[in-house]
């Protein structure tokens, strides 16, 4: 059983109150520990703010917890903010409590620490906790409610509009040019429905409009542009839209038909990725008698279907594709990486993994930053609106600013952790000797992907097999012999080449040097080749 020091913090403010206060916390702390089974070793009650760590009941209950000598493996609070206002001060406690073996938790919004994010989540129950405990914290939200059912947007004006006031003090949102222009070209552009979405983006963001991909396709989803406000489903239990008191930028007759087309390519897209395992080659052959690309397709026989690859009516050419598959799998099998090649994938590989930690560990300590100072921005609000320096609606406007910027870098470094978990490290150089191995476990796009590595652009499908359709990278890193060494081949995007590179080159120069052997011509081609095989693996 679990054994906690129950920790009460009243503020220096209101008298009346604190009484009170102290009452309801310790009633739900209490309740706590009855529901979760902790034992309850000693109550403290501190009168003293949250700025730092430096109060005086905290500092006898820390020096007691470092004789090790109580048994206690937990401390709890109602809330964060009971416990610190600074994300700084907290983590470094939270790291030296964990060192005497304490953790630390809340009532109101428990943190497994176990997780990465945890650290965000934390963030916010700080930058949050502050409006939720705050006495006007219903008056907030009664507040908001009341202003969207009014038909007024709250908070920062969306991209396109600005925020505005009255001689005699309204707040509202009026069109800013030229981002209202450029938007509404955007909703006109998606609702023509000839370009994808994404194109659509690229060619306003290169008309000046700036703005995230991301945001982009959120905002093309906002009825605020049609001249509505969404009252959410969180708000008053159903979802719902209702007329705004701002200048709507387009019609609401275009901003459905815009809801239509993004749905409709949303699922256009997700069923053009069904290929079919039987004629995985499909799209990479060429005609060996008229050099036209083949298709595939399958024909009833008298008890099963079967595929074929074929050329376009008007040429009679086909083979039954599963053979042609069987060969590709034959060759696939035989394929062992030759040195140096082997060994300099060990070399890409740790430069790939150094690049993205690089950039995930500096892209998760600039959100940390930013994280940080919002929640500070959130928590001054309050305390400018309280003492009544600023009024009721520039506190809602940076509240709400500064909790979608939260809830942004949150989603990024979600996303981050996600990514840097599909990097598992494992010996790519070793799989390049077990190709096959690797390939028939991948999913279909991975294979197609792989094999769209090793065949030239223009691959004619030859009686010889894929011994003789290979690229020349492929041919050189498996040593593969060819009879006929006649494929065209000379791209492979020679042109994406990197300056970064360079040592891999040094590397192979230095490798054939040494053996006095003659090295490949095209050797940057090959360092390319082996650098898409290696992310592959890696993702795949
Ligand atoms: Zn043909």
């Amino acid at each position: 059983m679990p054994t906690a020091i129950l920790y009460i913090r009243v503020s220096t403010g209101a008298q009346a109150a604190r009484g009170y206060s102290q009452r309801s916390q310790l009633d739900r702390l209490e309740k706590y520990c009855r529901d979760n089974n902790v034992k309850i070793y000693d109550t403290v009650y501190e009168d003293c703010s949250a700025k730092s760590f430096n109060r005086p009941e905290w500092k006898k209950l820390f020096s007691l917890l470092k004789t090790k000598k109580t048994g206690v493996d937990m401390l709890l609070f109602t809330s964060w903010d009971r416990f610190s206002r600074s994300i700084i001060d907290s983590y470094t406690m939270i790291e030296k409590l964990k060192a005497l073996g304490v953790s630390v938790q809340t009532v109101d919004h428990p943190v497994d620490f176990n997780t990465v994010e945890s650290k965000y989540r934390l963030a916010i129950h700080f930058a949050e906790s502050e409006a939720e405990n705050a006495r006007l914290s219903e008056r907030v939200k009664r507040g908001i409610l009341k202003a969207k059912q009014e038909g007024k947007w709250i908070g920062k004006a969306p991209l396109g509009y600005q925020n505005r006031q009255t001689s005699n003090g309204m707040k509202y949102i009026a069109l800013k040019e030229p981002e209202a222009k450029l938007l509404k070209k955007a909703f006109e552009e998606v609702a023509k429905n000839i370009f994808s979405v994404g194109d659509v983006y690229s060619q306003i963001v290169s008309e000046g409009l700036q703005c995230s991909r991301s945001n982009f396709f959120r905002l093309l989803k906002n009825p605020i542009y049609c001249g509505k406000i969404r009252i959410s489903e969180s708000d008053t239990g159903r979802e719902y839209d209702i007329d705004g008191v701002h200048e709507p930028l387009i019609s609401s007759v275009l901003f459905e038909k815009v809801q239509e087309v993004i749905e409709m390519r949303q699922r256009k897209t997700s069923k053009r990725k069904i290929i079919c395992e039987e004629l995985i080659l499909r799209g990479f052959l060429s005609c060996p008698e008229c050099g036209k690309s083949l298709t595939g397709s399958a024909s009833k026989g008298r008890s099963k279907k079967y595929h074929y690859y074929h050329c376009h009516p008007g040429c009679h050419f086909r083979r039954r594709a599963d053979e042609v598959n069987l060969q590709c799998v034959e060759f696939l099998k035989k394929l062992k990486a030759n040195e140096p090649y082997a060994a300099l994938v060990g070399m890409i590989q740790e430069n790939i993994k150094t690049a993205s930690d690089l950039k995930n560990e500096a892209e998760r300590a600039q959100k940390a930053s930013m994280v940080e100072r919002f929640s500070d921005k959130m928590v001054n609000a309050h305390d400018l609106f309280v003492k009544g320096d600023i009024d009721y609606d520039d506190y809602l406007l940076i509240q709400s600013n500064c909790k979608r910027q939260i809830k942004t870098c949150v989603e990024e470094v979600q996303q981050l952790a996600v990514l840097s978990k599909t990097v598992p490290f494992q010996e790519v150089s070793c799989i390049l000797d077990k190709l096959y191995d690797f390939y028939k476990e991948a999913s279909i796009e991975v294979k197609r992907e792989f094999i769209s590595y090793i065949l030239p652009e223009k691959t004619t499908l030859l009686e010889g097999g894929f011994d003789e359709m290979i690229n020349e990278p492929t041919r050189i890193v498996f040593n593969i012999k060819s009879s006929n060494p006649k494929q065209g081949d000379e791209d492979n995007g020679a042109g994406s080449f990197q300056v970064m590179d360079e040592k891999y080159l040094a590397f192979i120069e230095d490798y054939f040097t040494e053996k006095k052997m003659a090295q490949p011509a095209n050797v940057k081609n090959i360092v390319i080749f082996l650098k898409k095989i290696t992310l592959l693996i890696i993702r795949g």
